[in-house]
C-alpha cells in the first residue's frame, strides 16, 4: 500500500531534530525504518512528519569507558556484531547476528528496537538482562530511564511523544560474570518466537551470585524472570537441575498464535532460558 502523505526533514544536530520533533503534533522519528516503514505502508501510522534521525553523528557509535558501553541509539545492528569495543560482551554479537536478515540488520536500529518495542524484538530482552540505561532528549531536557522501567505496554516505551532516544549505556561485568542469548527464530522473519537473555556473576566457588534474565516473545511486554533469578541464586547446576529450576517461569503468561500455541511458548521459555544461562556459565570461566 501507499503511505498517507507526509512531511520530511533531516537534521544534522540532536537540538534541531528535538526541535522539529516537539514543534508537530504526531511527528514520528524516523531511525532504520524497518519498523515504521511497513507501518506507513499499511497507514498503521499516518505522522504528518517524519524526522529523520540518520544524518546526526553523535547518535552512531559505540564507546566503553568507566566499565560502561555507550551505544549511540541510532547505531545498526551490524555494527554490533563484531564491534572491537564489545569483544568482551559477546552477547551482543549473540543478538545480532540472529536479526533478521542482512538487510534488517544494516538498516535498523539499536535504539530503534527498543523504541519500537516489538513484542518478539530481541534487544529488549538484553537490554533487561544487562541492565542498562536508556538516555534521552526532549524539548524539557534530557531524562534516564532504567530498563526494569522502560518498557511499558504492547508496542510501548517510557519515551515521550516529543523525545528522542538519544544512548543506551549498558554497565560491562567482566569479573567471572557471562552473558547469553538465544532465540527459536520465526522462520520467514527472524522474529522471536521465544527468547531468553541472561547475565549471571559467579561466586569464588562457581555458584551463581548476581543473574538477571531478560524474556522476550512471550508475554505483550518483555519481562524479566525473576522467579527463576531466585531460584538460581546460590546454585552451580548440572544440566539437569538447571532445566529444572528453568522449567517454570512464573512471570510468563503467553497467548498461543500461529507460530506456537500458549503452551508451547511457556515451554520454550523454560528451554530457552535454561540454554542461554548453560552458556553464561561457560562464558562466566573463562
Ligand atoms: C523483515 C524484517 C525482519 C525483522 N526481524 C527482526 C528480528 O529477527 N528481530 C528483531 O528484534 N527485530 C527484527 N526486525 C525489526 C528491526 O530490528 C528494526 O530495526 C527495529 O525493530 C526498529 O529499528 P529501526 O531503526 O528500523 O526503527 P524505525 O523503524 O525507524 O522506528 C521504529 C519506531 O521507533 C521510533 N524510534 C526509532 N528510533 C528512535 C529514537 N532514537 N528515538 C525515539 N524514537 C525512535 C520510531 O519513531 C518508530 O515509532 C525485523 C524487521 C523486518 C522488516
Amino acid at each position: 500500500m501507499i503511505p498517507a502523505e507526509f512531511d520530511y526533514t533531516a537534521p544534522t544536530t540532536l537540538e534541531e531534530a528535538v526541535r522539529r520533533l516537539a514543534g508537530t503534533q504526531g511527528a514520528k522519528v524516523l531511525a532504520g525504518g524497518m519498523s515504521l516503514i511497513p507501518a506507513l505502508k499499511l497507514r498503521l501510522a499516518q505522522p504528518p512528519l517524519l524526522v529523520d534521525i540518520g544524518r546526526i553523528p553523535e547518535l552512531d557509535g559505540v564507546s566503553v569507558s568507566g566499565g560502561k558501553a555507550r551505544i549511540g541509539a541510532r547505531t545498526p545492528h551490524a555494527a554490533l556484531l563484531a564491534h572491537p569495543a564489545l569483544a568482551d560482551a559477546p552477547i551482543f554479537a549473540d543478538t545480532a547476528a540472529v536479526i533478521g536478515d542482512v538487510q534488517v540488520r544494516n538498516r535498523g536500529s539499536f535504539g530503534g528496537s527498543l523504541a519500537h518495542a516489538d513484542p518478539a524484538a530481541d534487544w529488549p530482552a538484553v537490554f533487561l538482562a544487562l541492565g542498562g540505561e536508556a538516555r534521552m532528549l526532549g524539548p524539557k531536557g534530557k531524562r534516564s530511564v532504567g530498563a526494569d522501567d522502560f518498557f511499558v505496554g504492547m508496542l510501548q516505551s517510557a519515551l515521550r511523544e516529543d523525545e528522542i532516544l538519544t544512548e543506551l549505556v549498558v554497565p560491562l561485568e567482566t569479573k567471572r560474570a557471562g552473558a547469553a542469548y538465544g532465540k527459536l527464530r520465526q522462520p520467514a522473519s527472524g522474529f522471536a518466537i521465544v527468547g531468553a537473555a541472561v547475565q549471571l556473576m559467579a561466586d569464588r566457588k562457581g555458584r551463581i551470585d548476581e543473574i538477571r534474565i531478560g524474556v522476550t516473545g512471550v508475554n505483550p511486554v518483555p519481562f524479566r524472570a525473576k522467579s527463576v533469578e531466585a531460584r538460581l541464586r546460590g546454585q552451580s547446576p548440572d544440566a539437569a537441575a538447571l532445566r529444572t529450576l528453568c522449567a517454570q517461569i512464573d512471570e510468563a503468561d503467553p497467548t498461543g498464535d500461529l507460530h506456537a500455541s500458549a503452551e508451547y511458548r511457556r515451554h520454550l521459555a523454560g528451554v530457552f532460558t535454561a540454554r542461554a544461562v548453560a552458556k553464561a556459565i561457560e562464558r562466566a570461566k573463562e
